[in-house]
């Protein structure tokens, strides 16, 4: 895979020789087990993926080269380039300005940006109204765009399947950047409705088998529904796509559901399916797939709790939280500086989306172990300083560079 040009800051020379070195002994990327880093009192258990992907690398390597070639300009993001709330200080900081946040509320007023100016398009992509807004004032909408292309593969999958006259259902979260993105591209060739998650698909399957009267769907999905659509019309031929960072064995079984509804509602069997169901089985986003995966790999292992590294908003982040918050006491923290102590942590708790104080923390026992894991936009850097940071409460810093030698660091 393409390597970038990534700040050195947000490396950490720690975990990039531990993947290496799992990387040569696992080329086929068959082996989620975690690394185990065994300090005496305290054990580490990382996961075989986490960290920056490819399209977070891509976005990072072009927005930072936008800036540097360009010290006249006034560059702007079109939203957090990714969700990663450090990345995204770093950019402010060398004076890039975010024209909406991330739930779409503009910051910057349309009317002040020029032709002269640059936008920079997010690694989750922009709409079709946007880029419009965008060409309207002069400005080329995609001249500095790092949408990343695993998102635009969606994209591409759902105008296959549009123009195959399937509706496109969009498993994802309704607000989110790259939903509302995979939303206005799909809707430009075909009806497209989103889900945000099983309860709602079942919601929906009930139009599909006629059981709730048609009339009551534009109530109860409001705001996510294509102009036009026509719930009776629209549901007979459907195929599922998502948002790439979405919790994959949910994608999967909101389609398998879906599939089986449309095959009983049209005694459809599985040879003739794919006439009124798409296959979409491929939109999932590798780093998606492979940060669960790891996840699902270390919770094969015992430990006292899990730590997860990331921004709070971050999606693919959550998902990552709620596959260990089902095994063991789960502490999604943005940075080390929210482990205060070795008895408190501040963490942010995603389901009612506030920050909790947890005291006590860290077991007391001959030797605790953690799981450690990151999102797919946050720096290697930031979980080597979350492992020191551990280590300071053990009084074990001096550990780390023998830790770091076994693995050629
Ligand atoms: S998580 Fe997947 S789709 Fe999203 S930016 Fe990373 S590689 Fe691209």
């Amino acid at each position: 895979m393409k390597t970038f040009n990534v700040p050195v800051i947000y490396r950490s020379p720690l975990i990039t020789a531990i993947k290496n070195v799992r990387k040569q002994q696992d080329r086929m990327k068959k082996d989620f087990t975690p690394t185990a880093l065994d300090f005496g009192p305290l054990k580490i258990l990382l996961a075989r993926h986490f960290g920056f992907c490819y399209g977070v690398e891509n976005a990072i390597e072009i927005a930072f080269k936008t800036v540097e070639e360009n010290p006249d300009k006034r560059i702007f993001l079109l939203s957090e380039m990714i969700h990663n709330p450090h990345v995204n200080n770093d950019l402010l900081s060398k004076g890039v300005q975010f024209i909406m946040d991330t739930s779409g509320k503009q910051l910057v007023p349309w009317e002040q940006l020029t032709a002269e100016d640059i936008v920079i398009i997010p690694a989750f992509g922009t709409t079709l109204e946007i880029e419009a807004q965008l060409a309207s004032l002069g400005i080329v909408p995609l001249q500095y765009n790092t949408t990343c292309p695993f998102v635009e593969r969606v994209w591409n999958k759902a105008e296959q399947i549009g123009k195959q006259s399937y509706t496109v259902i969009v498993h994802g979260k309704p607000g989110h950047e790259e939903t509302r993105a995979t939303f206005s591209h799909s809707r430009s060739n075909t009806p497209t409705v989103v889900v945000k998650d099983m309860e709602e698909a079942r919601l929906l399957a009930t139009f599909i088998t006629g059981e709730r009267p048609a009339a009551e769907f534009y109530d109860l999905f409001k705001g996510q529904y294509s102009t036009g659509f026509d719930v009776v019309k629209d549901l007979q031929r459907v195929g599922v796509v998502n948002q790439t960072t979405m919790l994959a064995t949910e994608t999967q079984a909101i389609a398998d559901y879906i599939k089986h509804v449309i095959m009983d509602r049209y005694a459809l069997t599985s040879e003739n399916a794919g006439e009124r169901f798409a296959d979409t089985r491929d939109t999932l986003c590798y780093a998606t797939n492979d940060n669960q995966s790891a996840v699902t790999g270390l919770l094969q292992e015992q430990a006292d709790l899990a730590i997860v590294v990331g921004g709070y908003n971050s999606s693919n982040t959550s998902h990552l939280v709620e596959l260990c918050e089902e095994k063991l006491p789960t502490y999604f923290i943005s940075s080390e500086e929210k482990l205060i102590s070795g008895s408190q942590v501040q963490h942010w708790d995603f389901h009612h989306k506030q920050e909790l104080l947890s005291n006590p923390f860290l077991p007391e026992k001959e030797q605790v172990t953690i799981m450690l894991t990151s999102g797919a936009s946050c720096p290697d850097a930031m979980v080597e300083a979350v492992i020191r940071k551990l280590l300071s409460f053990y009084n074990l810093e001096d550990k780390m560079e023998e830790i770091a030698k076994t693995f050629g660091a």
